[in-house]
């Protein structure tokens, strides 16, 4: 191919780029509401592209969504993920992987719309980096399950229609296999949802107690005992959903970082905006090296669960995060060192974004080497899963988990 020739366009993207130009004919994003136009796009099959068709997705490879989502963002047309984003970045492809044709067309239509919230009921007090060693109890009563425990860390739980659940349903059975996935209810009697504040003072995390609450079997995600299978798609996808984005080249928190040295340094000739500048372009560069390996990671992905490339992501994304934060802080001087108010606020989106503030985003990023898995174990898992290095030594793997001893 000569270096003017255009790339071929395919029929599979032929069509998802006509669909994509129906749907913004039909629902111009200025004028539609915003749960009809993501309704209207899930129908078109242009919510995940690559999940089946009637799921919001039309069977076609992942790299496609991309056309849609350039075009839509281009259009400024609402995104399903900001609102969502547990649902739509980890809920949906649990669903999609795990879950009954019933339960496919029961969540995840309204899930893509926001209608329905859907929050991760995973970490406990004592199972948080240790998941899979997790107590809330789950026990079969006829049709139904009745749940007893605490979690916490519940990213917008105080919003959320449904939570992803993982209980201990056999306390006999070693501790990856004794546990069951389910979507609870969380407006149901027996939950009960706490604030939890932040050093931004917002609380945009919960803790969540069980008392009794019950669900119907039917709302279980996949086998009995078969929880860790099910819950390692959701995590997969949550490193992915944190640290695999790939907006346009510039964008994202670089972009604060290069307003600001413009602000703040931009004529100044001294040596120590110099010093400054050097950063900046280091942080530029690592930002474009996340958003192409991001861009690669996603062409390859398949459904389901996807690989260890996503702790990669994570890993990268939660580092840089802190590093640019950190710059940003430093181009400020004394300004990063006050704060506006401490005052409680109850987030409508999770990440820290509502009311964006320089100083709160530096306070945030410390959460993005914690959440979704912490940086550590991200090593962890790319030195054993990638790199083939000798395993964390665990005794407790086949023993039963009622045996195994805890605080
Ligand atoms: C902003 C935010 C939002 C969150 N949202 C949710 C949510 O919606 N749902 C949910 O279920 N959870 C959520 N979490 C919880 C998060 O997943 C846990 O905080 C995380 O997995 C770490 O668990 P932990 O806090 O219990 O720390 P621990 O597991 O107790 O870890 C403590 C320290 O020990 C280190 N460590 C632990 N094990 C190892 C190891 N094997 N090797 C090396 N170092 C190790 C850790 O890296 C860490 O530094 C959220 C957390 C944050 C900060």
């Amino acid at each position: 191919m000569s270096a003017t020739a255009k790339p071929t366009v395919t029929g599979a993207e032929a069509r998802v780029v006509a669909l994509t130009e129906q749907l913004l004919g039909d629902h111009p994003p200025d004028s539609t509401p915003e749960a009809e136009f993501l309704g209207a796009q899930f129908d078109l099959g242009l919510a995940w592209v690559h999940f089946a068709e009637g799921d919001g997705g039309l069977g076609l490879p992942p790299r496609l969504q991309e056309v849609v989502t350039s075009r839509l963002r281009a259009a400024r047309a609402p995104s399903a993920a900001g609102r969502n984003p547990i649902g739509f970045g980890m809920g949906a492809p649990t669903v999609a992987t795990h879950g009954s044709e019933t339960q496919r067309r029961r969540y995840l239509r309204p899930l893509f719309t926001g209608e329905e919230i859907w929050c991760q009921l995973f970490s406990e007090p004592g199972a948080g980096s240790d998941v899979a060693g997790l107590s809330t109890r789950a026990a079969r009563d006829g049709d139904e399950w009745v749940v007893n425990g605490q979690k916490v860390w519940t990213t917008l739980a105080h919003l959320a229609r449904w939570g992803m659940l993982v209980a201990r349903t056999d306390p006999e059975a070693p501790k990856h296999r004794g546990m069951t996935y389910f979507v609870i209810d969380m407006h149901g009697p027996g939950v009960e949802v706490r604030p939890l504040r932040q050093m931004t003072g917002e609380a945009e995390f919960n803790e969540v107690y069980f008392t009794d609450a019950r669900i119907p079997d039917h709302e279980r995600l996949g086998a009995v005992g078969e929880g860790w299978h099910v819950a390692l798609t959701t995590l997969m996808n949550e490193r992915v959903s944190i640290g695999g984005g790939a907006a346009p080249p510039g964008a994202g928190p670089i972009s604060e970082a290069v307003r600001l040295w413009h602000a703040h340094h931009g004529t100044d000739p001294s040596a120590a905006a110099k010093v400054l500048r050097d950063r900046l372009v280091t942080l530029w560069i690592r930002s474009e090296v996340n958003r192409l390996t991001n861009i690669r990671a996603g062409q390859n992905r398949k459904l389901g669960t996807p690989g260890p490339e996503g702790s990669t992501a994570k890993l990268a994304m939660a580092e840089l995060n802190k590093d640019i934060y950190n710059l940003c802080i430093d181009l400020i001087g004394m300004e990063g060192t006050t704060y506006g108010s401490y005052a409680m606020v109850r987030p409508t989106r999770a990440g820290g974004f509502e009311n964006p503030d320089i100083r709160k985003s530096f306070l945030r990023a410390r959460a993005n080497s914690i959440e979704g898995g912490t940086s550590e174990v991200m090593r962890n898992i790319l030195g054993e899963r990638v790199l083939g290095l000798p395993g964390e030594p665990r005794t407790d793997k086949d023993q039963a988990w009622s045996l195994i001893p805890r605080n």
